[in-house]
């Protein structure tokens, strides 16, 4: 990927420049040094794999992500909440914690939430994407070495209608 000088932008009000709207975000206080890491880590994934236009900034409430600590907790929103260990609706993600073991993983699971509150459904049409609607279908290699493979940034680029150079 280029700098995003060659990138036309078919409709700038849906498609933001690079940080043009940041997303402005809270983290749950109980979440671990750790736990906040790897989540900002799956932010940047996106920042990076978007070349900027995906944005995030720390202080907000455009996201806000919350630590569960029982997947009993998901219940009042998600009918299906014994199969998930995370759930994003509106401008939330919850994460329940406790069900998650690998930090590899975690990262995963966070790179994919993110992909929802973007707007991004599942992609079942190729491996190499983080957009799985089961999440243990993402490849290994997605877990040790994250970075946004190419079907998922177009993704994010079809739903906004950015026209963008992957
Ligand atoms: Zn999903």
């Amino acid at each position: 990927m280029g700098t995003g000088a060659s990138d036309a932008v078919r409709d700038p009000d849906a498609c933001p420049g690079q940080c043009d709207k940041p997303i402005a975000y809270t983290l749950d206080p109980q979440f671990s040094t750790d736990e906040r890491a790897l989540i900002e880590e799956g932010m940047h994934v996106w920042e990076r794999g978007s070349n900027d236009r995906v944005c995030f900034a720390q202080g907000g409430r455009d996201l806000v992500i919350e630590k569960l600590s029982r997947s009993e907790e998901l219940e009042p929103w998600d009918p299906e909440w014994r199969r998930h260990v995370a759930l994003t609706k509106g401008g939330r993600i919850w994460i329940v914690a406790p069900r998650i073991e690998d930090p590899g993983e975690y990262r995963a699971l966070v790179v994919h939430e993110l992909g929802h509150y973007l707007g991004i459904g599942h992609i079942e049409d190729t491996a190499a994407t983080y957009m799985h609607s089961t999440i243990n279908d993402t490849p290994a290699d997605l877990w040790s070495n994250a970075r946004l493979p190419k079907r998922d940034g177009q993704a994010f680029c079809d739903v906004r209608r950015c026209t963008c150079s992957y």
